[in-house]
């Protein structure tokens, strides 16, 4: 063990190693410590106005004392049902600091995947804001399980008095009418307080700051525990991959904060470092291309998917992003021409990472300044290790160049799954986590992920990767985005299907395009179709998923 740390010390190519030590922090000391350093500096510009980290910390304290009085306590659970506005901002931390775990909700939830989540978390006070798309669902489901409370805020509150498009489309959205019931409480008198009573003490490497709900490797949602001390680690982490961070950083807030990705590299890594966040509550490309030329935004956040759409905006070209210093991604493979093609036109980097929500999310990063591996996902964060194990008995070693699965050691590294005690025997192996990610580390201690180990076709007795052949098809010039599924074949129980969108104007059919692929392919990657669509299913937070082209195709094996 202790050569292998070794071996990782020197193979860091940027300034952090292995043995970074992170002291225990508490998200809300990490607010209060910037709160106190840069009262008067602006934490947050939603649609043009601004709140100070001073403004950020006193709506802060009025939601934890509101909170407290409504009778919430160390480690309770209270629920975000809302979009990015500076309302989610002041109830994650209020929460916190009042003692309870924040638990995060998709804003696109329906009302049944809402209660589900609700009642497996045991939330019983939810915030949510008084717009159509969200009160009727809230509703439903304070009616319909055993949520207590709602506290409802409202977005005309906040808004600017600036008339833009978005402010018109964000007023429309607002329902009329919240009804009378003692259930529920309005977000403005739940903050009329002082914000001066005596909050909790925090035990940052014990108490849980959120619940993350994730499908994991093995597709259950489960509430991924995540301590104070797992996401402020995570956010130093990903702070010191930047040498030039600081409160000059302006960094559109885009990517949906009710996921990690966004908590840890877009909310928690602001606060922590002094910058400001440029707020959107919903992504349009116009909007983003804006708001970066409005408050000449340093930097982004996002998934590659996000970068794509920014591409193909026809106003690129004539938007001034110079502005933009470096940016990142994760959460899916970044195609290489999108890199290529984002830094060309912004000249700002775009440095590609990895995570899951279990470590908060960050693992892995190619440096801000240094060298870029395209393909790679960069080398472990301060403070993390990893290891490649056989894939088919993980407490083995991979054979020497061969993929392997990822398995992560660090401080983000999550507690555990919330009341799931098997999960968690599933996913630990002597306290390093199994990601379920098959990978590489090439000579210089960079990663490489090769697949996920669910996605994995087997095609007669050999496994294919289908993010090997996606990334073929994106050679193609007219491809756009590519998505390969295993589907039930007669001869060799399966092959690769490939589904694609083309590039605007690109008129290929599918069997020319198979046709190309099949002759750069070997033998057993080759696949038995392609099919061009117009669009391709999409996570909540934009993500190219696999999972509803693999439910299709099922359901149409079925059927035949
Ligand atoms: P989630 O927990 O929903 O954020 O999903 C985590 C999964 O996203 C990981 O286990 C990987 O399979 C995938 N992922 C995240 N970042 C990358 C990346 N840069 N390249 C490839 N896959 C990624």
């Amino acid at each position: 063990m202790e050569s292998e740390k070794i071996i990782w010390k020197e193979r860091y190519s940027h300034p952090v190693a292995w043995d970074q030590q992170f002291p225990p922090l508490s998200l809300t000391d990490m607010l209060i410590n910037s709160a106190t350093a840069h009262p008067h500096a602006h934490a947050i510009d939603f649609l043009g106005r601004h709140y100070s980290y001073a403004d950020i910390l006193g709506g802060v304290r009025k939601v934890a004392c509101g909170l407290q009085a409504m009778g919430v306590g160390k480690g309770d659970r209270v629920g975000l049902f809302l979009p990015n506005v500076p309302h989610y901002v002041a109830a994650y931390y209020g929460a916190m600091l009042a003692g309870a775990t924040v638990v995060n909700f998709s804003p696109l939830y329906t009302a049944a995947e809402l209660e589900h989540q609700v009642e497996d978390s045991g939330t019983k006070i939810l915030f949510t804001l008084s717009a159509k798309a969200l009160l009727p669902t809230a509703l439903e489901v304070l009616n319909g399980s055993s949520l207590e409370k709602l506290v409802v805020g409202s977005i005309a509150g906040v808004l600017p008095k600036t008339k833009s498009l978005l402010y018109r489309l964000l007023k429309r959205s607002e329902t009329a009418e919240t009804p009378h019931d003692p259930r529920i409480i309005a977000f403005s008198k739940l903050i009329a307080n002082k914000g001066d009573c005596a909050t909790p003490a925090i035990d940052p490497e014990n108490d849980i700051a959120l619940l993350q709900y994730t499908g994991g490797t093995t597709g259950r949602p489960k509430g991924a525990m995540l301590t104070h001390q797992n996401l402020t680690a995570n956010a130093r982490q990903v702070e010191m991959m930047d040498p030039h961070a600081g409160e000059e950083d302006r960094i559109i807030g885009v990517l949906p904060f009710f996921h990690v990705f966004a908590n840890t590299c877009i909310l928690n890594r602001t606060m922590l470092n002094g910058g400001e966040i440029v707020m959107l509550p919903r992504f349009d490309a116009t909007q983003v291309l804006q708001a970066i030329h409005r408050t000449k935004a340093t930097s982004i956040a996002g998934v590659p998917t996000l970068y794509q759409a920014l591409l193909d905006h026809p106003a690129i070209a004539n938007v001034d992003l110079s502005s933009l210093r470096v940016c990142s991604s994760g959460g899916a493979p970044l195609p290489l021409e999108v890199k290529q093609k984002f830094e060309a036109v912004t000249g700002a980097k775009l440095v590609e990472g990895y995570g899951l929500t279990e470590t908060s999310p960050v693992v892995c990063s190619n440096p801000y300044e240094g060298l870029n591996k395209p393909g790679t996902v960069g080398q472990p964060v301060a403070a993390t290790l990893v290891k490649v194990v056989d894939r088919e008995d993980p407490s083995r070693p991979a054979p020497p160049g061969e993929p392997g699965e990822l398995l992560f050691s660090g401080p983000q590294v999550m507690k555990g799954y919330w009341e799931k005690p098997d999960a968690d025997a599933e996913v630990f192996i002597d306290g390093w986590l199994r990601t379920g990610d098959v990978g590489l580390i090439d000579e210089d201690g960079y990663v490489k992920i090769v697949d996920r180990l669910k996605d994995m076709i087997a095609v007669g007795g050999f496994k294919v990767f289908p993010s090997q052949v996606e990334a073929v098809l994106y050679h193609h010039p007219a491809v756009k985005e590519a998505l390969v599924i295993g589907i039930p074949d007669a001869y060799r129980g399966e092959c690769p299907k490939a589904f694609v969108t083309l590039q605007d104007g690109a008129k290929e059919t599918g069997e020319a395009l198979k046709d190309w692929l099949n002759a750069q392919l070997g033998k057993h990657e080759r696949v038995c179709a392609v099919e061009v669509r117009l669009n391709l299913p999409k996570t909540l937070v934009g993500k190219l998923s696999r999972k509803e082209l693999v439910a299709e195709e099922r359901a149409k094996a079925g059927e035949g």
